[in-house]
Formats: C-alpha cells, sequence, structure tokens
C-alpha cells in the first residue's frame, strides 16, 4: 500500500510478476479493512524536505496512520511492526543512543512534525499492546540509504551521490563536522524480518542502524573519491534543530535478534552510485526521445 506521496511506481514493477504480490493506492490517513496477519507500517515521508513541505499531514501520516493500523491489526490480531526513527532522541546529550534515552527533541520546530508524530505512534502501540494485547513491534531507523531512493528524496546520501555525478557542486550544510551513521537497505531489511519474526518476544523499541559513524564531510569525500567526480564542496545554511550527532547502540538488536550489519558504507555507496548511475542514464536518454 502507498499513497505515492514520496513513493514510486518504477519502485514496484519487478514484484508485479509475484502471483503473491497485490498493491492498494491508499493513504493511511483514511481507515482501511483488509485481511491481514502481518502488518508493516512505514507509511511517512521520511526526509526533511519532504516531510516538512506539508508539516500537519505529517503529524496525521503518524498519528491517524498508527491508529487506523492498530485497529486493523486489533480486529484481525495481527502482528504489527511500526517503523519509528532516531529522530525520536532528538538533538541527542548521549552518545550512542540506547533504547533507554528519552532524547532531546524540540516540540515547537520545522522537524518536530516528524520527530513529535512518530513519538506519539511509539506510545499507541505502547498502548494498544497494554490494553488489547497486540502483537507489536518498534524499529527505531537510524539514517538509511540505498538503491531505489529518489534522485530528489533531499537527504544527505542521495544529494551528495547525484551532485557528484552530475558534476554540481555539493551542498554541505554548516561545516560538516556533524554526524551520521549510515545503514545500507539490504541490511536494515533483515532487521525488519527478524524483529516481525515469530520467535522474537520483544515488544519494546529497538534500535537498528549502522554504528560506523562518519561527519557529513567525510561522506562527501568519499563519494567525490568513489565516482571520480571534479565536483567542489560548498557550504550552505545548517537547517534549524539539525542534530550534531547520531550513532545507535545496537545491543538490543544483537542480543534478541542476532542482528548486525554486515554492509560497509564504501562498498553500500558503490551500489547505490551504480544505481543512480543507471537513472541518470536513462533520464537522460528518455529527454532525447
Ligand atoms: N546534509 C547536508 N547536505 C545535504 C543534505 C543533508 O550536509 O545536501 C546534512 C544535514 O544537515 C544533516 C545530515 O546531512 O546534518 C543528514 O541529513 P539528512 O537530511 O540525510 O537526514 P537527517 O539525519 O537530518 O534526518
Amino acid at each position: 500500500m502507498d499513497d505515492f506521496s514520496t513513493g514510486r511506481m518504477d519502485n514496484l514493477w519487478h514484484l508485479l510478476r509475484y502471483e503473491t504480490f497485490s498493491f492498494i493506492r491508499h493513504d493511511v490517513i483514511s481507515s482501511l479493512d483488509l485481511p491481514v496477519d502481518e502488518i508493516y507500517n512505514l507509511a511517512c515521508p521520511a526526509s526533511p524536505p519532504h516531510y516538512q513541505a506539508d508539516p500537519i499531514r505529517t503529524m496525521k501520516t503518524c498519528v491517524f496512520g498508527a491508529l487506523n493500523l492498530l485497529e486493523l491489526a486489533t480486529y484481525h490480531q495481527a502482528r504489527i511492526f511500526q517503523a519509528s526513527t532516531s529522530e525520536i532522541y532528538g538533538d541527542p546529550h548521549v552518545h550512542p543512543q540506547p533504547e533507554n534515552y528519552w532524547g532531546n527533541v524540540n516540540s515547537f520546530g520545522p522537524r518536530s512534525c516528524y520527530d513529535e508524530g512518530k513519538r506519539s505512534a511509539e506510545t499507541l502501540f505502547r498502548d494498544f499492546h497494554a490494553r488489547h494485547g497486540v502483537d507489536i513491534r518498534i524499529a527505531r531507523i537510524f539514517n538509511t540509504y540505498g538503491p531505489r531512493m529518489r534522485p530528489d528524496d533531499g537527504r544527505v546520501v542521495s544529494n551528495f551521490i547525484v551532485q557528484a555525478l552530475k558534476g554540481e557542486d555539493i551542498t554541505v550544510y554548516g561545516d560538516g563536522s556533524q554526524t551520521r551513521s549510515f545503514c545500507y537497505v539490504a541490511d536494515l531489511i533483515e532487521g525488519f524480518i527478524r524483529l516481525m519474526a515469530d520467535q522474537t518476544t520483544i515488544h519494546t523499541p529497538v534500535n537498528l542502524g549502522n554504528p560506523a559513524e562518519f561527519t557529513v564531510r567525510d561522506l562527501a569525500e568519499q563519494v567525490i573519491a568513489i565516482t571520480a567526480s571534479k565536483s567542489k564542496i560548498i557550504h550552505k545554511a545548517l537547517p534549524i534543530d539539525d542534530p550534531r550527532q547520531r550513532r545507535p547502540d545496537i545491543t538490543v538488536a544483537k542480543r534478541e535478534l542476532g542482528w548486525e550489519p554486515s554492509i560497509a558504507l564504501t562498498d553500500g555507496l558503490k551500489s547505490t552510485i551504480a544505481y543512480f548511475e543507471r537513472q541518470l542514464v536513462r533520464a537522460s536518454s528518455e529527454l532525447f526521445e
């Protein structure tokens, strides 16, 4: 299910040949009924420019979306997964961030629609579990990247790659000393599957992310080196409330799920760069058709 607010049909063609796959165009803000035994709720734009473009809708997606899907899960006694986020730690004072850290979040800023929306969703999940016995699983997802991101996604990995491939300036916000920990998408999905497995019994949030931490400047330099780009690094204003540092403590995921990421940043960047190269070649050939 997708409302295509940021998702794309292009990412689904390869699944249509499977008889077991079906697709529904729907927005989780509106309730729905479907026969389900497992729900993965990943609905919500995750890139700052996209979730800030319509902040009220972002909040509705997080809160009404969680509520509608939790009601569906209650009715059908389905197991339900919530894509929560490292943003619930805000601009953290504890580093790296363990699940029992309550965070440092601004409730009144441009990022709040997402941060507070996702925090409220966690609360709804907790309460449906406590009151109705719903089988909940919550992943707190740290920065993730990989093939099938939109070229105009706006997050740092896709921005830098697209800029490097086009020979445009690489836009580092602030001085680039802020850090993030980047997890390759395939590692993350493996974490989701383990979290949703029958033998998993944890109903509290679990951090999923790659603990290898890089500055934004490091990332820009790696992308320039791998693409052998002539792009120059330029600096732009740091967005309001941009977290200074972020790195997951994944002790819980290791213990409860036997999970840890296996794909190093350089390898993940190489496959993501190869994907964007193909996309750009396709886009330019369509231009000349
Ligand atoms: N960033 C940057 N240049 C860009 C996009 C992002 O320097 O073109 C920085 C941003 O300010 C932040 C980090 O990269 O410090 C990660 O940003 P992103 O939007 O990918 O995710 P966030 O972790 O902030 O949600």
